[in-house]
């Protein structure tokens, strides 16, 4: 199940299985992985499968694939038995915002008390 594939992406080659990662959840439309680096107990990546370099860039299109990604983090939070203690959902834009890897990614945080507001 490809659809992305920007060799320059490191997220479209981890779409393609060039990059290893471990996944959690994919369907069609995304895939969710553990972060290499992870900033939490849990640290999840869910990226859609279409190469979207920063929420600037979507759309109205976009509105059910960026719904689905939310619903798809619901999802596992409650897979992972994070619903109910908590757990925050962050997407980061651009250099101010802490954005990284440009092919957009909800990061799914949880498994430690979060500080508001963050860093
Ligand atoms: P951001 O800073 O919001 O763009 O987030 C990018 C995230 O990708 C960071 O949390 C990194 O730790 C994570 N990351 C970088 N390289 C990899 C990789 N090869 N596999 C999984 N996660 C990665
Ligand atoms: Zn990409």
């Amino acid at each position: 199940m490809t659809s992305c594939t920007d060799s320059n992406c490191l997220f479209c080659r981890i779409i393609s299985g060039d990059e290893p990662s471990t996944t959690v959840y994919e369907d069609d439309k995304v895939l969710a992985f553990r972060d290499k680096f992870p900033a939490a107990p849990v640290h999840i990546l869910i990226i859609p499968r279409e190469h979207i370099a920063t929420l600037n860039d979507t759309e109205p299109k976009h509105a059910e694939l960026l719904g689905h990604i939310m619903l798809t983090a619901s999802r596992l939070a409650k897979e992972l038995d994070l619903a109910d203690d908590g757990y925050r959902v962050v997407m980061n834009c651009n250099r101010q915002g802490g954005q990284t890897v440009y092919h957009i990614h909800l990061h799914l945080l949880g498994e430690r008390p979060m500080r508001w507001p963050p860093g």
